[in-house]
């Protein structure tokens, strides 16, 4: 097995925006650059958003884009299945060893809390870890979260601490319709699938520990992985780029018959990987300018710039 093994984990729940693609770009690179294994892992959890139409489109998106895998949905490999629709055993195994409960809190019950700074949601104040509020209805299963802080060093974040207990709550991981929460799906399969290196968007920073926190309890003989939070990509106010910027999403572009190498230059300049004069490069070509260099430390974003595509 290559020493260093990273992973890009789409959810096909719709078509591929741009930021997607450039967080895609950086996780590969970041892969190569080292010599690793690149896995692709789709994240179908949710059953009511995934599509296979939206999988199969990113997948040739990603490709058309120049990147490719060692391990997926459509190339196989020796960790899979890679769609987490087909791990649900996996999940069930894991949940067996945690001590959970099951909550019949409404949804309008939780929306109804508070909402703290540290993660933007509400702590779940334990309604049901003695007994279901309302017995009868679809459960969701909550872990029983043990006391402690968890930390990590992000490669590009810093420090950062969470106390899962005070600033989260007991946490779904299963939800009442069936679907397996995220948060379990992901810890798993990337222990599963023996993920050294993570690198995904800064929206999930706040998710880091409480996977983590997770990791520990299905896994203490593991190291944990190392993470990369990359920036979310700005639109031409300087702002996170949104849909009001109009930018077309990565299948829109490759319709429209944008050439790839174009693209891949737009996105590599917003995150300043390559001069602002550059306006074609090919995937090998940017591998060779940041080998031998961490290709993610010196990250400079800047506005996406879509002219001349
Ligand atoms: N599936 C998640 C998303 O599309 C990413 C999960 C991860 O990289 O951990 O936002």
């Amino acid at each position: 097995m290559s020493a260093v093994r990273g992973r890009y984990a789409p959810s096909p729940t719709g078509p591929l925006h741009l930021g997607n693609a450039r967080t895609a770009l950086l996780a590969w690179l970041d892969v190569r650059a080292r010599g690793g294994a690149f896995v692709m892992r789709v994240e179908d959890v949710d059953f009511t958003r995934a599509r296979p139409e939206f999988e199969a489109r990113l997948l040739l998106d990603l490709r058309w884009l120049g990147l490719d895998w060692d391990e997926g949905p459509d190339v196989g490999g020796p960790f899979g299945p890679y769609r987490q629709s087909e791990r649900g055993d996996r999940y069930a195994a894991a949940l067996a060893r945690l001590d959970v409960y099951a909550c019949t809190c409404t949804r309008r019950e939780l929306r109804a809390l508070p909402v703290t700074s540290m993660t933007g949601e509400p702590v779940y104040p334990g309604t049901c870890r003695n007994g279901q509020s309302h017995p009868g209805r679809p459960a969701a299963i909550r872990w029983r979260v043990p006391a402690g802080e968890v930390g990590f060093v992000d490669r590009l974040c810093g420090e950062h601490h969470q106390d899962i207990v005070r600033d989260v709550g007991d946490f779904v991981l299963r939800r009442g319709d069936g679907a397996w929460a995220y948060q379990l799906a992901v810890v798993v399969d990337d222990a599963d699938m023996g993920v050294t290196d993570i690198v995904r968007g800064a929206d999930l920073l706040d998710s880091t520990p409480r996977q983590l926190h997770l990791l520990r309890a299905l896994h203490p003989e593991l190291p944990a992985p190392r993470f990369a939070h990359v920036p979310l990509i700005l639109g031409a106010g300087g702002a996170k780029l949104s849909k009001r910027d109009g930018a077309p999403d990565l299948g829109a572009l490759r319709e429209a018959g944008a050439p790839p190498a174009r693209v891949l230059a737009a996105l590599a300049r917003s995150v300043g990987l390559v001069p602002p004069d550059v306006r074609e490069v090919r995937p090998h070509e940017l591998l060779t300018a940041v080998q031998a260099d961490d290709p993610l430390a010196r990250l400079k974003p800047q506005p996406l710039d879509l002219a001349g595509l």
